[in-house]
């Protein structure tokens, strides 16, 4: 068993402005919000954090602006011990940015701006070639450019780095490179999104699995929110239940399970007891408010699991 393994993260790094409200504005109207906050995240950032916290050593490769959030976003990421000499700074551009409205019944709106996460190029990751061969796990989302995931997938599969994709946000078909991948992890909108299948019990789940595995994926997990996540490869399926807890933000939940899935899978552990662990880290993160601050550590992920038996 490899006790800290690498990783490498390839993706968005944004930083999320939440602003809270009593009632979200229609269009053309102006209101005064209770507060603002703002919140390191970005689907690349918090799955590179979930994994340092699960254990890994993380290297993260991506892009951030010229702007203010820049510097306090790479600070964030170095703070969690994640290595950020592949992350980037680029200039004239703004860094990825994600405006996030919640009113108080929970309803929200958000708007996302990549700024500089649409500028990471297949070049950049060229550049970061020795880190990701040097990997045991590379950790992937579609928050960049798809044709740069394309060439980290490339680099990775050559150098024999297990890759891990979650394809969110879900593309109306991703191309098959990108389902040849060791793990293709979605959500049950992302399942539907990629299968038309709409996805809610366990069974549609199995059959958009099923669907993924034909158009070429070899090994399907299906997260589930509060049922756990379902494994379909081709020894056939199994559901690994979820971890029953308060759930209070779901958020980052699935951010939660990518990293540690990554980093447990890393350490040598086989993919059952890997799904076992993400879930207890999707609950973690689940049962707190907030995104990359409400990730569990592997002490407190392990706590649950031996709490659980
Ligand atoms: P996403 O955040 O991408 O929508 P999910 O909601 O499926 O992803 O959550 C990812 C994982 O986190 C689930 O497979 C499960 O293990 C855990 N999880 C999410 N919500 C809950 C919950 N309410 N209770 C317990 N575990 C949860």
């Amino acid at each position: 068993m490899t006790p800290s393994p690498k990783i490498a993260v390839l993706g968005s790094i944004n930083m999320d402005l939440v602003i809270r409200c009593e009632k979200l504005p229609v269009p053309g109207e102006t209101i005064l919000a209770g507060s603002s906050s703002k919140i390191s995240g970005g689907k690349g950032a918090n799955q590179a954090v979930a994994a340092a916290r699960a254990g890994g050593q993380v290297t993260m490769i991506g892009r951030v602006g010229d702007d203010a959030f820049a510097e306090r976003l790479v600070a964030n990421l170095k703070n969690e011990g994640v290595d950020c000499s592949q992350v980037q700074f680029t200039e004239d551009c703004s860094s990825g940015l994600a405006i996030v409205a919640v009113e108080e019944s929970g309803q929200n709106s958000i708007m996302v701006v990549p700024g500089s996460n649409g500028k990471l190029t297949a070049e950049d990751v060229g550049k970061a070639r020795s880190v990701i061969e040097s990997s045991d796990v590379l950790l992937l989302q579609l928050e960049v450019p798809l044709n740069t995931v394309r060439e980290a997938i490339r680099v990775a599969k050559q150098a024999g780095v297990k890759v891990i994709l979650d394809p969110a946000p879900a593309p109306k078909t991703l191309p098959e490179e990108f389902l040849q991948v060791d793990l293709l992890c979605p959500n049950e909108s992302e399942a539907k999104a990629l299968t038309g299948i709409s996805v809610q019990m366990v069974e549609e789940a199995i059959q958009a699995a099923n669907v993924l595995r034909t158009k070429g994926a070899a090994t399907v997990i299906i997260t589930m929110g509060k049922q756990g996540a379902l494994l379909v490869d081709r020894n056939g399926h199994q559901m690994i239940p979820a971890f029953p807890v308060k759930a209070k933000d779901t958020t980052a939940a699935g951010d939660a399970f990518a990293g540690a899935l990554g980093a447990y899978w890393a350490m040598g552990n086989p993919l059952k007891e890997a799904i076992r662990f993400a879930n207890a880290a999707g609950a973690i993160a689940a049962s707190r408010f907030g995104a990359q601050p409400c990730m569990g550590d592997l002490e407190e992920i392990t706590n649950l699991l031996s709490e659980m038996g």
